[in-house]
């Protein structure tokens, strides 16, 4: 049940951060708040497609 995926900056949408999820536990297009570089700040990150 684990697949990769892409987080993508909502500000830049520049795919900056390569992960896995269990589709179990996160059956939803995940959101976090993590640091992007070329925004030089924390953004809002989502699960790219
Ligand atoms: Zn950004």
């Amino acid at each position: 049940m684990r697949v990769k995926i892409t987080m993508v900056c909502n500000e830049c949408k520049q795919r900056n951060y390569d992960s896995m999820k269990n589709k179990k536990n996160d059956p939803d297009r995940l959101e976090m708040n993590k640091y992007c570089k070329f925004c030089r700040k924390h953004t809002l990150h989502k699960e790219s497609k």
